[in-house]
């Protein structure tokens, strides 16, 4: 018989969350556990799981979703824990092989039903960068580009086609109430998503939003429904609050009486809206059922001490609509979040820097501290300090390692081999042989498309007439039959000359292609492998050569969006300003305002013992859409209202005199800034 010690730290309504309906050889009701930051949401859940294998759940049974792969692998790995301190003998993380992100479970369905439901077994998955290129290619043959003046960018029609698919509303509603300034072109958006389904289709590509709309529309039929369903006896989801509509379908499809279902989350934390994730998702989950599902709240807040808790509970206190109540902790501290005035970002940099390496000083690791910030580019100069002073750093939610175009060009020429009728990878692979330009490349595209097997049609293609001797060398290294993961340093090995042609850093490169490899020595097959890269890929480090060694030390930076789940023991936030939470996108509709406080009560609530805000008086907005990149005088961010600031240590720093531009004494006429406004 199991021994019951593994719950003992647990207080009695996260006990009772992982108890609920738990009965060796039977399956819970749905069960939705709803509760503030650092409540013990995530610890809760896994605990259940590992209630539910101490009690004789087969681990393969049990369906585990999440935001990210990170997140789903730290939920694997402290269920691994808690079962080993409730057996003696745990079951190991990777024995709970159905974890992961929605879209992640999704591709290995559709791969895995792929000929019963139409799909091509083989069919390739775009990454956002990769749909956005196809969508270019879709409007340029509809000739929208080069006559229609002012026609939506190509980001812009991926986000329109993202949100329709996802929200599941017509194409009007989205415009009108997201993309107005759109409104006029609702007819050849509506012509330009018909190409693009198209296009997609015959080239046996799926993009990020095909993963969750083919898996919803296989569940209407019934009987496969049921047949995917009953792969899983239980079905565990965390930070339910950002799925969208595609998601909880899915998920009642797959349990439509809610038997197994487990959903946790905080409405006070949705952060996704923006990509059509919504609240009521979470909010309607109990009368879903019949009868509804259970509701455990917890109250306790086990994270923070009580003056940063008291902070956030001040800033989302304001909100306007709020289910999950305020918590309490047993935390007590007397140091109050810290809002720091700075001139400038380079400024609020050095602050955050100093105030790091003081801590490191001291005992706090690196690991134990981090940066956020709403946007991946606006840590740029905090960078630069970090780089100046030799403080290593990995950055989440930010530049990929896929990013860069040499990864990309490799992944992509894998990908044109497994599926030579993806038209993004082919244009991207075939122009970088020298002599081949959009035109031929197009010719060679439209030749193979037409042929049955276009991988054995290469042969016969007329090589384009400028591409001379490099063209064999493609055909062959095309038609390689190296196995896996050799076939990859095949790949290398034709792409290198063109590396060294393009790029004057082609050694940093090269040792960027290496590592590639030894990633892809992890994964089972190619297919494995782009799936995983393409859907999470690894996190961008400061020495851009991959994911640190395990006992390095290194700062965590990163986007607040990415910082979903997760905690510090010191927290530092990136201008808490008027301009960057609420962005100046962001304060278009209540909705919007309204999603950005949640995001400042998201960064507050990642920090456990101290939490600093900066706010930086002068502020570089690159804006992407209306009005360009500009300097602007910041204000602190509205949602720390005056009342509230007696909850913050609030203090001026400005570095040693000459170190950095002079200022004027406060409350003096700052001449240089006056003499810049002018110019705007
Ligand atoms: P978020 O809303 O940010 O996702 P959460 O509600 O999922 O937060 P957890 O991350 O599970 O909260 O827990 C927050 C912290 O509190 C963790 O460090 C966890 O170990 C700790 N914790 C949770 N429950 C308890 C408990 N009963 N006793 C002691 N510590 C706890
Ligand atoms: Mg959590």
């Amino acid at each position: 018989m199991a021994e019951a010690g593994y719950l003992d730290k647990l207080n009695d309504n996260q006990r009772a969350a992982v108890e609920f309906g738990v009965v060796r050889d039977a399956v819970a009701p749905p069960l939705l556990v709803i509760a503030g930051a650092g409540s013990g949401k995530t610890n809760t859940l896994a605990h259940r799981v590992a209630h539910l294998l101490v009690n004789g759940a087969d681990p393969q049974r049990i369906l585990l979703m999440t935001f990210s792969r990170r997140a789903a692998t730290e939920l694997t790995r402290r269920v691994a824990r808690i079962t080993e301190q409730a057996m003696g003998r745990g079951v190991a993380a990777e024995a709970l092989t159905w974890a992961g992100t929605f879209h992640g479970i999704g591709a290995r369905i559709l791969r895995e039903h792929a000929l019963a439901i139409g799909l091509h077994p083989e069919f390739s998955i775009h990454d956002r960068e990769d749909s956005a290129d196809l969508m270019n290619l879709c409007r340029n043959a509809l000739g929208f580009s080069q006559v229609k003046a002012r026609f939506p960018a190509k980001g812009t029609c991926l986000a329109i086609y993202s949100r329709a698919v996802n929200s599941g509303d017509p194409l009007d509603e989205v415009l009108r109430d997201h993309f107005p300034w759109c409104s006029p072109w609702q007819a050849e958006l509506k012509q330009l998503f018909g190409a693009y389904v198209s296009a997609k289709q015959a080239q046996n590509v799926l993009d990020y939003d095909d993963l969750l709309l083919a898996w919803a529309q296989v569940m209407s039929d019934e009987g496969f429904a049921a047949h995917i369903g009953g792969a899983w006896d239980h079905l565990l989801i965390d930070e339910y609050q950002d799925t969208n509509r595609l998601q909880a379908r899915i998920l009642m499809a797959l349990k439509p009486d809610g038997r197994g279902l487990t959903v946790v989350g905080d409405d006070a934390q949705s952060i996704y809206a923006f990509r059509a994730a919504t609240v009521r998702n979470i909010l309607d989950f109990p009368t879903g059922f019949q009868p509804p599902a259970d509701v455990i709240t917890l109250d306790r807040n086990y994270r923070s001490t009580q003056p940063i808790l008291e902070a956030a509970n001040a800033v989302i206190g304001q909100a306007r609509e709020r289910y999950t109540k305020d918590l309490w902790t047993e935390r007590a501290s007397t140091e109050k979040p810290r809002l720091v005035t700075v001139a400038t970002e380079g400024d609020q940099a050095r602050y955050f820097v100093d105030r790091i390496l003081e801590d490191r000083e001291t005992g706090t690791k690196l690991k134990e501290q981090a940066v956020l910030f709403r946007t991946s580019s606006h840590s740029v100069q905090l960078e630069a300090e970090l780089t100046r002073r030799n403080v290593p750093y990995v950055k989440f939610g930010g530049l990929k390692f896929l990013d860069s175009a040499h990864v990309k060009d490799l992944l992509a020429f894998l990908r044109l081999v497994r599926n030579p009728r993806d038209r993004v990878a082919g244009f991207r692979v075939l122009q970088l042989i020298p002599g081949i330009g959009p035109k031929a490349a197009g010719q060679v595209l439209d030749a193979l498309d037409l042929a049955p097997d276009p991988l054995a049609a290469l042969e016969d293609v007329a090589a384009p007439p400028r591409a001379g001797a490099d063209w064999p060398g493609f055909v062959e290294a095309m038609r390689s039959k190296a196995d896996w993961p050799a076939a990859l340093g095949h790949a290398r090995a034709w792409y290198e000359p063109h590396l060294e042609r393009m790029h004057e850093d082609a050694e940093a490169r090269r040792a960027d292609l290496m590592q590639l490899e030894q990633i892809a020595t992890g994964y089972p097959n190619a297919e494995a492998f782009l799936t995983e890269l393409t859907l999470d890929p690894p996190d961008a480090t400061s020495d851009k050569s991959g994911v640190p060694l395990k006992d390095e030390d290194y700062l965590i930076l990163s986007t607040i969006h990415s910082a979903k789940g997760q905690e510090w023991k010191s927290v530092y936030l990136l201008n808490a300003v008027d301009g960057c939470i609420p962005s100046d996108l962001g304060t278009g509709s209540t909705h919007e305002l309204e999603e950005e406080r949640r995001l400042l009560y998201v960064a507050m609530t990642r920090a456990k013992d101290h939490l600093t805000l900066g706010v930086p008086l002068r502020f570089y907005v690159t804006s992407q859409t209306r009005n360009g990149d500009r300097h602007v005088y910041a204000m602190r961010t509205r949602f720390i209202e005056k009342a509230m600031l007696d909850r913050f240590e609030t203090l001026h720093w400005a570095p040693p005199v000459g170190q950095g531009a002079p200022r004027p004494a406060p409350g003096q006429i700052d001449v240089a800034a006056k003499m810049r406004q002018m110019w705007g």
